[in-house]
């Protein structure tokens, strides 16, 4: 006999809500029975979240959507990765890149003959080897392989959008596949008397809302997750010690840059991210260093347009939720955990929580196995990108304020500490299965932050010498050479997307 289909009851509207909304009606349809999303226009949304990782593009590509329309409609510009300028210390710049650095050789990572030219007094940046810092550097885009000449690989970007576009525009796709949407605050949450499952919610006004299954997507609240069902929350503050954010849009100044920017500041450090329509800014920061006038004053004293609005503020408890599924729950958004937006991974880590739900839907015989491995798989992943984030701060020469003078010294996590002295050492990446970020990330944060290894792979000094000089500088030429005939961003937007002003 087939199983009544389970009906779905999505808590919360913002990116999280809608994005799962959007999944499950697009990759469900049929296997589920009806999926509802709750959202209280008088709370709101967080409002912030608007640079991404290309792996977004697995999910644009899996719902049918159409890139262009979504830029437009969402204000969007490209992203080729991130500068961190003032990381290593003042006055210094670096480019985590997207995609690969080079490639690897007779299977010896890239870095490993760059290292080795190292040793001979070459003195290129190991991003001049990437295809998306050249082009980011020179502010070039281009999305059609045919663009570029053949057996060059397709750069690899993300995208910077307006979150509130976004959430609208997943809202409008959402809608359209059958899912219902209710306004209202939830007041009440009730569970079953005898397993404490979560059988309804309740509204201002008296409507409740019933679910077989409940995505908490309700924010930092964690309204279902933790206020009811009190799932535990494991504090990652004494390794990622900032707390708040003041976040404020300004205008836009060309050229858009196809980058976030990230700039170390005395307390935290300050993000940009161009969009067509206006700039996002935000300073991310410790408040034990820095009060929240000062941190205001910073953040209006370095923005490049004019302020649309007076800096909002935002507090946050970097961690994660000790169980992100929990009973007949599952934690999406700002109410599984948090991590500072430093690698823009908060939305991802959205994107793979709902892959994951599908790949291990829910029954109605509840099945523990299926909510341990996604409870397993959540920790290591939100272990991994923390590991990756902590790497930017302790790695530092700063010690010009009290918060670098604490990040040099911190205890780290095993993990990282491990892949820190294997890289010092050897210029290996210890790599852990399923990792988001690959060899060239690693690889080119390690270095922005100047750990250098002491050695490389014996198997790079296989080939002669010149051989590797002259192939080294071939890259190098041709990357500059493709990255000189592209359209510039701005052009590019212009020619191929460009949105409606509002
Ligand atoms: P929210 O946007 O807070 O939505 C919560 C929803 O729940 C709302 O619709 C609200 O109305 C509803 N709700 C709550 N309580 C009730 C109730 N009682 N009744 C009914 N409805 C209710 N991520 C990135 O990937 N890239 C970035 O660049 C980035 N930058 C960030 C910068 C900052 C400062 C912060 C704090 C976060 C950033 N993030 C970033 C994270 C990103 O903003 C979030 O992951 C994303 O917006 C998802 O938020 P959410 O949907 O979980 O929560």
């Amino acid at each position: 006999m087939t199983e009544q289909p389970l009906k779905f009851v999505i808590v919360g509207g913002g990116t999280a809500g809608w994005m799962a909304a959007a999944a499950l009606a697009h990759a469900l349809k049929g296997r589920v029975g009806e999926i509802e999303l709750v959202e209280s226009d008088e709370i709101g949304t967080v409002g912030v979240g608007e640079a991404t990782i290309p792996p977004i593009q697995f999910l644009n590509s899996l719902l049918g959507i159409d890139e262009i329309d979504f830029v437009k409609k969402t204000q969007a510009t490209f992203k080729l990765g991130i500068e961190f300028r003032d990381w290593r210390r003042l006055g210094h710049s670096y480019i985590h890149p997207f995609g690969p650095i080079g490639m690897a050789i007779e299977g010896v990572g890239f870095h490993h003959y760059w290292g080795r030219l190292r040793r001979h007094g070459d003195t290129s940046d190991i991003c001049d080897y990437a295809m998306s810092a050249v082009a980011a550097r020179k502010g070039k885009f281009v999305i059609a392989p045919s663009e570029l000449p053949p057996g060059v690989p397709p750069l690899a970007y993300a995208y910077h959008f307006d979150a509130g576009l976004y959430a609208r525009f997943l809202r409008d796709y959402a809608e359209k596949r059958g899912v219902r949407r209710t306004e209202g605050k939830i007041v009440e949450v009730k569970q079953r008397q005898s397993d404490g499952f979560i059988e309804a919610v309740e509204l201002e006004g008296g409507k409740r809302i019933e679910g077989d299954f409940f995505i908490d997507c309700s924010g930092f609240r964690g309204l279902l997750i933790e206020q009811t069902l009190k799932s535990g929350y494991e504090d990652w503050t004494h390794w990622l010690p900032c707390d708040r954010a003041l976040a404020v849009p300004c205008e836009s100044v060309a050229p858009l840059t196809p980058y976030t920017r990230s700039t170390a500041r005395t307390a935290g450090w300050q993000w940009r991210i161009p969009l067509q329509h206006r700039t996002g800014n935000g300073y991310v920061y410790s408040s034990p260093f820095i009060s929240d006038d000062e941190a205001a004053a910073t953040l209006m004293a370095n923005l490049d347009g004019a302020p649309r609005a007076e800096p909002r503020l935002l507090r946050f408890v970097t961690g994660r939720r000790k169980q992100a599924w929990n009973k007949n729950v599952v934690a999406l958004g700002l109410a599984s955990g948090f991590m500072e937006p430093l690698e823009s991974t908060s939305i991802h880590l959205i994107q793979t929580g709902v892959m994951r739900l599908i790949s291990l839907l829910p029954t109605r015989n509840h099945d523990p196995a299926a909510v341990e491995e996604y409870n397993r798989l959540s920790k290591l992943e939100y272990e991994q990108i923390r590991d990756f984030i902590v790497l930017h701060y302790r790695a530092t020469e700063r010690d010009d304020s009290e918060l670098w003078r604490y990040c040099r010294r911190m205890a780290l996590p095993d993990s990282l500490t491990h892949k820190i002295e294997l890289f010092r050492e050897r210029g290996k990446v210890a790599r852990f299965d399923d990792q988001l970020f690959a060899e060239p990330s690693w690889v080119s944060v390690f270095l922005g932050q100047g750990v250098e290894p002491r050695d490389y792979d014996r198997l790079a000094d296989v080939p002669p010498l010149a051989d590797v000089q002259r192939a080294l500088a071939n890259v190098r030429d041709k990357m500059n050479h493709i990255a000189d005939r592209l359209l510039t961003h701005d052009e590019f937007i212009a020619r191929h997307c460009k949105a409606d002003p509002i």
